[in-house]
C-alpha cells in the first residue's frame, strides 16, 4: 500500500517497518505508529534502544549456536550439567520450550533449521559440520550422547535421518531419537511439558 501524504515523512517511515514485522498489517502498523507517537519520549526511546540492544547484544554460542549475550552461553558454561549429552533442536525457541520441563540435565546444539531441499536449505547452511567436529571432538575420550530433537514431520525426521547417518560413524557417540510421544506434524515448541517431559525421558536409541 503506498504511504499517506496526510502522515508526515516520519510517521510514513515507521509505519513502513511497523508494516514489515510478521502478522502486522496496515492498520495495526498505523495504530502502533500512533501509539509511539502519543508515549511519553522515555518509553519511545526504550523501545528504540531495545531494538537495538537487541540487534548489538544478542549473538549465537560459538558452541551451541543458541542465541546468547556472553560467549559461550549460559548452558554451555553450566558445569552442573551434562556436557557429553547433546540435545539438538532446530530453532532457539526449541530449547526455550525444552528448557521449561526442567528434566533435561545435558547440553543443547542449535541447528538454526531443518534439511528442505525445496526450499534450497543444505547441509552446509545449518549448524551441522560444526556439530559434527563437537561430537568428534568429545567423543575422543569419553561416550557422548545426541540426542536428535528435530520436529516431528518431515523435513525435520529428514534432518534427524541426515544426523544420524553423520553421527553413528563417530565411534564412542550413542545416537538417540526424542520419543515419539510426540504428535505426527507438530513443533516442538508448541508441545506441551508433560509431552516433552516424556519424550526426553523415553528417548529411543537409533543404533
Ligand atoms: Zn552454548
Amino acid at each position: 500500500m503506498p504511504d499517506n501524504p496526510a502522515y508526515t515523512d516520519s510517521m510514513n517511515r515507521l509505519i513502513d517497518q511497523f508494516a514489515r514485522l510478521p502478522g502486522i498489517g496496515r492498520r495495526t502498523a498505523e495504530r502502533l505508529a500512533f501509539h509511539v507517537l502519543k508515549s511519553a519520549s522515555d518509553d519511545a526511546l526504550q523501545l528504540a534502544h531495545a531494538i537495538s540492544d537487541v540487534k548489538q547484544n544478542v549473538k549465537h554460542c560459538s558452541q551451541c549456536y543458541n542465541l546468547t549475550e556472553t560467549d559461550p552461553c549460559a548452558i554451555c558454561s553450566d558445569s552442573r550439567r551434562d556436557q557429553r549429552k547433546i540435545l539438538v533442536v532446530e530453532q532457539p525457541k526449541d530449547v526455550i520450550s525444552l528448557e521449561q520441563t526442567h528434566v533435561y540435565d545435558g547440553v543443547y546444539h542449535v541447528l538454526l533449521g531443518h534439511i528442505a531441499p525445496l526450499e534450497g536449505v543444505q547441509p552446509a547452511d545449518l549448524s551441522i559440520a560444526p556439530l559434527v567436529e563437537r561430537v568428534k571432538r568429545l567423543a575422543e575420550d569419553q561416550p557422548v550422547e545426541v540426542i536428535l530433537g528435530t520436529n516431528p514431520n518431515m523435513e525435520g525426521d529428514g534432518t534427524a535421518l541426515y544426523l544420524a547417518e553423520q553421527l553413528q560413524k563417530v565411534a564412542h557417540c550413542t545416537v538417540t531419537r526424542l520419543a515419539r510421544g510426540l504428535p505426527v506434524g507438530t513443533q516442538l515448541e508448541y508441545a506441551n511439558k508433560a509431552v516433552l517431559s516424556d519424550a526426553i525421558t523415553s528417548r529411543q536409541s537409533l543404533d
